[in-house]
């Protein structure tokens, strides 16, 4: 790769404060070999590297490229024939999503994760089915689609041990269905089910084969309380300690959630997280929509870090996240597209519109998201969350070289008055069409609409040729089956009870 300085109208290295985003006007960047040495002026720049390639982006604001900090799948659930359920019932019609190439559907994601400038993935798989070598495949299989098109992913896959279809033991809920549509969801959940060790060994391949790897590196994912037990979740946080390796961990998604941890613990699922002594800069809680304000006290602490999930809470009916209140207490926040943002794509330039929006309180105060806020969430924040930490997420020195170079000219087309600043305009017009190039690890994977590494065209067009067949016998079982246990799975939560009080779950419930 060797020397390369890129220059461009506006180069924005990261964020100050909330208000203040850190612009070089007619910036220059020199990198080596894939990272960040210096910026400054182009003529500070070929002081320092006078043979280096130049490359001018004249139209461009060149910034760190974003992070996706939560991300499960590429097909989304609804192209799968899942609606919008509230969460709890949404697992229930994922029963008979269609099984599809893990390669091509990583892919899938990829392309419209980096078309919107998306250059690092938090890829937290799982929910797979078969034996520690099919998993193992998989997995592979996931790393290699994010090696193949260039792009960067901090992978892991979630931990689920326990309560696979709802917030029950499988046997008791099981039980409660009728004869043979038990026996057959039981066999359902068994066939997800992996020893503990195994998903410790798991990690440990996936490190070991990692290890050298630039674009791919393994971490650990409890994937909810309700999913993992106490020993297990002690296991894990020794096990982020002896490799230093953060914990993405789904917790507090809706208030079914929040009652859950009441009913195990007798207290917050936050609490009971920090009792354990698992909380810390290593631990992000993806979603954390129904933290208590002393849970939020606790995350501030204990410097927890938390994914907003914000299309995700809207789509699944999960709440409104206390976004200002985590910000104004100074938590780490990154920014997750979830299974799908609100246009049912991965795009970080609607999402971060999305999450800067949403959050705006009446009031005069300056409490609410500003852009730059939802700027440094969006590339820094989220990187902290990742494996990777901070060697991306801004454009210093020694930093990876990976960048978005977006088209301001056509942006702010025919007009944008010069009193609003750059970044706050540009994070509020900018689309995934005004993308021109992304870079990773100092290499252009995609330009001017295209992927430089993977034929989008023909990975679509296999996507297609396989999913346009009939369903196979094990897919049309599965769809029977999703469709008969999903009243049962709602009756289930209707009649959930608390204490002495038989209502239905949610009103009964002390902690909503
Ligand atoms: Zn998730």
């Amino acid at each position: 790769m060797g020397d390369l300085i890129v220059q461009a109208r506006h180069l924005v290295t990261g964020v100050r404060d909330r208000h203040t985003p850190i612009v070089i006007d007619e910036g220059a960047l020199f990198s080596r070999d894939g990272v960040v040495v210096a910026t400054g002026t182009l003529d500070e720049m070929l002081k320092l590297a006078p043979s280096a390639e130049v490359r001018r982006y004249p139209k461009h604001a060149m910034l760190p490229g974003f992070v996706n900090a939560h991300h499960h799948i590429g097909i989304t659930p609804l192209q799968h024939g899942s609606p919008d359920h509230p969460l709890e019932l949404w697992f229930a019609s994922r029963i008979p999503a269609r099984r599809i190439d893990v390669y091509l559907d990583t892919l899938y994601s990829a392309f419209e994760m980096i078309a919107s400038g998306i250059t690092t993935v938090q890829h937290i798989q799982g929910w797979m089915t078969g034996s520690y070598d099919a998993i193992h495949t998989a997995a592979t299989n996931v790393l290699n689609g994010y090696r193949n098109i260039g792009m960067r992913a901090s992978y892991c896959y979630a931990v689920r041990e326990q309560n696979r279809l709802v917030y029950e033991d499988d046997d008791e809920f099981c039980a409660r269905l009728p004869d043979e549509l038990g026996k057959r969801l039981a066999m359902h959940l068994k066939a997800q089910a992996l020893p503990f060790q195994e998903f410790m060994m798991l990690f440990d391949q996936l490190m070991a084969e990692n290890q050298g790897q630039k674009l791919t590196r393994i971490q650990l994912a409890p994937a909810n309380l309700h999913w993992v037990s106490d020993d297990s979740l002690l296991a894990m946080q020794e096990k982020s300690e002896k490799h230093k390796v953060p914990m993405h961990m789904h917790l507090l998604e809706t208030p079914y959630q929040k009652e859950y941890a009441y009913r195990r613990t007798g207290k917050t699922a936050v609490r009971h997280l920090y009792d354990l002594g698992v909380l810390g800069p290593h631990m992000t809680l993806g979603h954390g929509v129904w933290l208590t304000a002393e849970d939020i006290d606790i995350a501030a602490d204990t410097g927890t870090c938390i994914c907003h999930n914000c299309s995700s809470n809207f789509r699944l009916r999960s709440g409104l996240a206390p976004l200002n209140v985590w910000e104004a207490k100074g938590i780490n926040v990154g920014i997750g597209l979830d299974e799908a943002g609100i246009n049912d794509d991965r795009d970080m330039l609607q999402e971060l519109k999305l999450a800067l929006r949403v959050h705006r309180t009446p009031g005069m105060g300056d409490d609410v998201p500003t852009p730059t806020q939802i700027f440094r969430m969006g590339s820094e924040g989220g990187a902290k969350t990742t494996a990777f930490g901070a060697s991306i997420g801004r454009l210093d020195p020694g930093r990876f070289f990976d960048a978005v170079l977006i088209d301001v000219d056509a942006a702010f087309y025919p007009y944008q008055d010069p009193d609003i600043p750059m970044l706050d305009a540009l994070v509020q017009r900018a689309q995934a069409r005004n993308v021109s190039a992304v870079y990773v690890d100092g290499e252009v994977i995609y330009a001017d609409g295209r992927f430089t590494k993977i034929d989008r065209d023909s990975v679509l067009q296999e996507i297609h040729n396989t999913l346009v067949k009939p369903r196979t016998p094990d897919e049309i079982e599965r769809r029977e089956l999703g469709l008969a246990v999903f009243p049962h799975v709602k009756k289930f939560y209707g009649g959930y009870i608390r204490g002495e009080a038989k209502k239905p779950f949610y009103e009964s419930s002390s902690a909503v």
